[in-house]
This record gives C-alpha cells, structure tokens and sequence, in this order.
C-alpha cells in the first residue's frame, strides 16, 4: 500500500484565491490593501527564504508587505522599540516576527510586546487565551493550517486519537487545542515521552513536529494512519539523503546540485508504505501555513479598518 499524498500546496492555493477575492472586497471598501511587516533580527539563511517566501506570497494576493531587517547585534531595548513603532504605525495591519531570535534576545518579551490585534501569529497571551475560550481570535498559522488540511480532505478528526509529537508554542500545544475542540482524543509527547513508538502507534492521526530528520520511522506509524509531517529539515548530506531517499532518489541529484533537499521529521519512505494519508515535504504544510498567515493578515486588516467588532 502506498499512502495517499495530501496536497497541501494544492489546498493552500485554494486559500491564498479566497483570501485573495476578500482583499479585492476590503480594498474596494477602504481603499487600502492589508499591510504586514515581517522583523527578520540577524542573518540565519532559513528565516530569510521564509520572510521572502512570505513577501511574495502577500503580493500575490493583493496585500503589502514590510521587511524590517534588524541587524544579528540589536539589543532587546532596539528590537522593542522597533515593534513598539510598528504597534502605532497606523497603516500596519499584521506584525509578523520571525523566529527563532538570535541569543540573548527575549522571545516571550517579544512577543509580550506585540499589539495582540496585529499578532497574526496568535502567539500573545490575549490570543492564546481567546483561543482556549473557543472565542474568535488569530489561530497560529501552522496548527490552522493542518486541521483545514484534513476538513478540505474530509478526514474525520472527531473520535479519532490524535498523538502529536511536539509541544512547541507554535504547533504542537496550540494544535492539540483545536484538534480537542473538534472532538479528537489527544495525546501529546515530547522529549520526556517513555517509549515512544508504542504510543504513536496509537494514533489514527499522527502529526510530527520535533524538527529531527525522518525521526519518526515504520515503526512509529499506526497502519492505515494518517500522517501530518510538520518538520522541514535541510539535508545537505548525500550519504544521509541516500540513506533516507534510496540511491536512485531524485533528491540526491537536488543534493549534488543545489547542496541540499528538504526532509521532515517522518521518515517519508517508510511512512508511505504504512500509512493511508501522509503530506509531502516540501509540498506539505509549508504553504499552507503561509497561506493561513495571509487569512490571519486580512482578519487582522478587516477587523481594524472596517471596525468590525471582534
Ligand atoms: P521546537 O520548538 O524545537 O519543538 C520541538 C519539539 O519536539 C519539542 O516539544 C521537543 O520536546 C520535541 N522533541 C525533541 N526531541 C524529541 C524526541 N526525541 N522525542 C519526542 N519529542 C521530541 O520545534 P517547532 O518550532 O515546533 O518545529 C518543529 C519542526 O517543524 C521543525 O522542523 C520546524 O522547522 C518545523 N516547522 C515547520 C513549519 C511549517 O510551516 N512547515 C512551521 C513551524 C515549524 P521538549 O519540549 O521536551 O523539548
């Protein structure tokens, strides 16, 4: 059996033309298009294909984009200056900030800092909170993304036992909230987790975010299972890549001839041959979590320049 690939660019193209039709709608309404600022803080390679991925992905849509580049040395007081202009920039509708942050900055005063109205990665306390309550707020994009990933795909998620494998700020925790709130049973495991196979074997869902290449092998993975790989893990290793992909793999040429390919945190091979439904990497939740950043930039925008009551 080989699992079923879900196609998460294809899902997340059907997104980005919805947010793209409300755009034109708001646009036409006020006059203006939404505005994000992206704050990039020092030089790490991967943030800066991310902050660019996601400029260009705004434009797409019709909206605008801001890359505030902050040099690696910017000290905590210079980095919360900085988000406090973009907090009262009246013309900026999300404030995006990169992480992880170099050393030595604060992440959680950070994100403190944030206006909770332009945080569209509802990473701020206010937000959070909201999202426990079931209200209406900015879901972080990532979790967004996988769980409208399986209602586009009409994967049952209620009664289903979902076991996440992370428990990032980011992902794992905000994910189990919302896979609870749609009625799944859910277990999360972490660094901490004792035998860990046994309990992803469990899972009907099995969602991986633990940022360690092909980490999760056959073993891991309940037969017939779906499997949702977050992880987006350079390999820049061709022994390594072979040992992954199989010798003949296209992707050792991709490491010959561009220095490396992309892996997740599912051992993508073995996954295939065990589970029913499994997203690629890249192709995966990649696009679909910028896809849910743009919908979290226009809530964002709608809600300020319309005033629309939350
Ligand atoms: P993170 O903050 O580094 O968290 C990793 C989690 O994995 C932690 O909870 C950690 O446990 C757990 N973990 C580490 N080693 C483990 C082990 N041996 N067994 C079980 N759990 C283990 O990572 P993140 O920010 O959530 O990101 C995870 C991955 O997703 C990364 O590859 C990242 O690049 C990727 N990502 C992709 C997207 C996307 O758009 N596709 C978005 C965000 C992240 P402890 O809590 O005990 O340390």
């Amino acid at each position: 059996m080989a699992a079923e690939l879900l196609d998460g660019a294809a899902v997340a193209r059907a997104i980005r033309g919805e947010v793209a039709r409300d755009v034109a709608d708001l646009k036409q309404r006020t006059g203006v298009a939404p505005r994000l600022a992206a704050v990039l803080v020092g030089d790490d390679p991967a943030s800066q294909v991310y902050v660019r991925n996601k400029a260009a992905a705004c434009h797409e849509v019709g909206m605008r984009s801001e890359e505030v580049r902050l040099p690696a040395a910017t000290t905590q007081d210079q980095l919360m200056a900085r988000i406090r202009r973009l907090n009262e920039d009246a013309d900026v509708d999300g404030i995006l900030m990169q992480l992880p942050l170099p050393r030595g900055l604060d992440r959680v005063a950070v994100i403190l800092a944030l206006d909770p109205a332009r945080d569209v990665d509802g990473l701020h306390p206010l937000n959070a909170g909201r999202l426990l309550l079931k209200l209406d707020a900015p879901v972080p994009c990532t979790p967004a993304g996988i769980v409208e990933l399986l209602e586009r795909y009409r994967l049952p998620i209620a009664g289903q036992h979902a076991v996440i494998v992370g428990r990032s700020e980011i992902v794992g925790r905000p994910l189990s909230i919302l896979l609870l709130q749609r009625d799944a049973t859910v277990t999360v495991c972490h660094s901490q987790t004792r035998d860990l196979p046994a309990i992803t074997r469990q899972g009907d869902l099995l969602i991986a975010a633990v940022g360690r290449p092909a980490f999760l092998r056959g073993e891991h993975i309940r037969a017939g299972g779906t499997v949702i790989d977050v992880g987006v893990n350079r390999l820049d290793d061709a022994g390594a890549a072979a040992a992954i992909f199989g010798k003949d793999s296209p992707r050792l040429r991709q490491v010959r001839e561009r220095g490396y390919t992309l892996v997740g945190d599912v051992h993508p091979i073995e996954a295939a041959g065990r589970a029913a439904h499994l997203t690629p990497v890249p192709g995966g939740i990649g696009p679909l979590t910028i896809a849910c950043l743009l919908r979290n930039t226009l809530r964002a925008a709608r809600l300020r320049r319309l005033m629309v009551a939350q």
